[in-house]
Formats: C-alpha cells, sequence, structure tokens
C-alpha cells in the first residue's frame, strides 16, 4: 500500500470505511485494519465467471460506495479471471480459468453471476471451447464449451462459490415463466457437482457493491463463511424486512396510500404498497444502506420495492406494480384498505411483519425468509 502511495492514516480510513459497511463497531477498526495488512502477503484468487447475466452486478460492483474499500479488496484479492475488466481475451484468458482451476485447487473463491442454462446441452451459454474438435459442414473444429461444463471444471477446486445477483442466486429474470433455456441457480448446479461446497447468495438485481464487498471481506478477515439464513444469504444484510425500516412505513400503519400513478395532486410520501410494493415480504437492508452513495433508494425515489432480493423474484412477485395478491382475501383483512389499521395495531401490540404474514397466509419468517 505504502509503494501505491496510500498513508497510514488513510488505511486507517479504509479500515473505518470497511467498518461501516459491515456494520461493525468503530472499536474494530484496529482489527480491522490488522487483518487487511495480513491480506497482502497471500492473496486468495478469485475466479469470476458470467452465465445468463446481464452484467448489471458487475457494473453495481464497480461502482461502490467506497472506491477505496473495492481497490483494497481487489488488491487484496487476486482476480484472475473477469471477462468484462481484464485485459486478456481468447484462448489465453481461458487458459488462466484452466490452470487456475488445476494449480489452486481448493483455494480460489469462484464467483458466478447469471444462471445456468441447461438446455440443449447447455448450448444456450458458451465461453471458450472444448478441447475435443466436432465436424462442422464436414470441416473439423473445436466446439463451443457451454457454461455447464465449466461449472464442472471450476466448482470442485473452489474454495466457496458466490452467487452474485438474483439470477445467480435464485434464477431471477432467465428462469421465469417463459423460459425455455433450462435455467437453473447457481446452487442447484454446485449441488449436483458437489454436494457440501459452501454457496453464498447475494441476491438483488443488481446486486448492491456493499453486499458483494462486505461478504468478501468479512470471509477474509474471519476467514469463514458469514451467517447465512435459510436462503444462504448473509444475515448482516439480509436479516431485516425491507418494510420494518421503509420511512414510509407510517403511511402503511396509517392506511395512507398511494392509489394512481397518475394522481393529479401525488403525495409521494404515500405508503406504495397498492401500487405493488414488495417490501412486506423482502428481506434487505435498502432503506438504511441506500444506493447510489447512500443518495437514494427505491421507495424513496417512489418506486415500489419489487422484492428483488428474494428467491421469489421474478416470477412469483409479479406483476410488479400489483399488490401482493394473497392480502386482498386473507382471514381478517379482506381489503388491503383495513391495511393499515391492522399494521397499526400490529405495530402497537408489537407483532408488526409477524402479524402481517399471518394475514398473508404465509409461514412466519425467522430473519431473512419469504
Ligand atoms: S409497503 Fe412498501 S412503501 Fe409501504 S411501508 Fe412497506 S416497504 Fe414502505
Ligand atoms: S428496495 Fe427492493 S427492489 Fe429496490 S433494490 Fe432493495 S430489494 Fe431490490
Amino acid at each position: 500500500m505504502e509503494k501505491k502511495g496510500v498513508t497510514r492514516r488513510q488505511f486507517l480510513k479504509y479500515a473505518g470505511a470497511t467498518a461501516a459497511l459491515l456494520g461493525l463497531s468503530e472499536s474494530l477498526i484496529p482489527e480491522i485494519a490488522r487483518a487487511l495488512e495480513e491480506l497482502s502477503s497471500g492473496k486468495p484468487p478469485v475466479l469470476w465467471i458470467q452465465g445468463q447475466n446481464c452484467t448489471g452486478c458487475s457494473i453495481s460492483f464497480l461502482n461502490t460506495n467506497y472506491p477505496m474499500v473495492a481497490e483494497i479488496v481487489l488488491d487484496k484479492l487476486s482476480v484472475r479471471y473477469h471477462p468484462t475488466v481484464m485485459a486478456a481475451a481468447g484462448d489465453k484468458a481461458f487458459g488462466v480459468l484452466e490452470e487456475t482451476a488445476k494449480e489452486l485447487a481448493g483455494k480460489y473463491v469462484l464467483v458466478v453471476e447469471g444462471p445456468v442454462p441447461t438446455a440443449e446441452g447447455g448450448e444456450y451459454c458458451t465461453f471458450g471451447l472444448e478441447k475435443e474438435t466436432a465436424s462442422f459442414h464436414g470441416y473439423q473444429r473445436r466446439k463451443d464449451k457451454p457454461m455447464t461444463a465449466w461449472m464442472e471444471e471450476l466448482v470442485p477446486g473452489a474454495a466457496a462459490v458466490v452467487a452474485l445477483g438474483n439470477c445467480a442466486s435464485f434464477g431471477g429474470i432467465p428462469a421465469a415463466n417463459a423460459s425455455v433455456t433450462g435455467t437453473k441457480p447457481v446452487q442447484e448446479i454446485v449441488k449436483e457437482i458437489a454436494k457440501d461446497k459452501p454457496v453464498i447468495n447475494i441476491g438483488g438485481c443488481p446486486a448492491h457493491p456493499d453486499w458483494f464487498i462486505g461478504t468478501v471481506l468479512d470471509y477474509l478477515i474471519n476467514k469463514r463463511v458469514p451467517e447465512l439464513d435459510r436462503h444462504n444469504r448473509p444475515k448482516m444484510f439480509f436479516g431485516k424486512l425491507i418494510h420494518e425500516n421503509c420511512e414510509r412505513r407510517a403511511a402503511f400503519d396509517a392506511g395512507l396510500f398511494l392509489e394512481d400513478w397518475n394522481d393529479d395532486n401525488p403525495d409521494m410520501k404515500l405508503c406504495l404498497f397498492k401500487l405493488g410494493c414488495k417490501g412486506p415480504v423482502t428481506y434487505a437492508d435498502c432503506p438504511t444502506r441506500r444506493w447510489n452513495s447512500g443518495v437514494n433508494w427505491c421507495v424513496g425515489a417512489n418506486a415500489p420495492c419489487h422484492g428483488c432480493a428474494e428467491p421469489s423474484f421474478y416470477k412469483d412477485l409479479s406483476p410488479l406494480y400489483e399488490p401482493l395478491p394473497e392480502v386482498h382475501f386473507a382471514g381478517l383483512t379482506p381489503m388491503v384498505d383495513t391495511l393499515g389499521w391492522i399494521g397499526a395495531a400490529a405495530t402497537a401490540a408489537g407483532i408488526g411483519a409477524h402479524y402481517l404474514y399471518k394475514q398473508l397466509g404465509k409461514k412466519e419468517p425467522e430473519g431473512g425468509e419469504s
């Protein structure tokens, strides 16, 4: 770091930013600084591959709140392969994947962005070429290498697999209703290849850069997979309902809902539940962490939460601008109009979201369940 012109004071500042990122007390800054310093001796190798994705999670990562922290992470890691940002291309780049899998088996972290299409022999997503050749219009040529083959090659030697974004974690948009590509989430493929391999799911469409960087830092500092919920998401970022911390929760409790986007005089502080907000069933820290360097978040920008951190996104949480369907007819709350009263009563009784879940006819969640 000294060679790069980073002073000790700056380094401690980065450690402070790291503590903030992980939601840790400032008293732990010296501990974090020590852990980060120690890491410089052995850079953990990272292989970052992309499947059926839009590259949005990579772009989101490069837009991190704390560029210096990202720099440290990148400096402390040895990112050997990343199709979007690496300079090398073609056989040379793919060779790095194959060599790392052989030489550093058991040591590298595999980051997968986008899910894995399995239909038609995996031909919907290929990168690089197989070693063997195939006949093509009378010519022999090397076959395209499907992502399924790469997963078989890279998963066994990975120390851990990080599924980055909703699509990689849970199938997301590529696995929604009309999918013809046989899309499977990363954890399903990993289970078929190596049953006990740890998979960390970082939901989001895209994933928040803090969720990824914070998870990686936590893994490096504590040398273990962070505490995960039942969907394998780090609890430190996906432990609380959006609805619990939403700035419009008071409007919800008071039964004040925005009814129509074309409202002549819309009061944008009204609750967006009736226009499709999935905050009551979504676990993520967006209201407190916010996006784009803490500038704003979906509801703050007058858009309902679409539940992009949840396993049920996109398929089961769409149409995006329709309210959660069960609410209209659920037991004591036949009309969404009564939800405000129910919410207020529930809050007063100290059962808040749990009561709402009961009304939705769903199993009561235990941190990060939907
Ligand atoms: S329903 Fe959505 S907008 Fe309304 S309080 Fe909950 S999270 Fe906020
Ligand atoms: S508020 Fe909801 S839709 Fe917006 S980023 Fe967070 S989880 Fe995704």
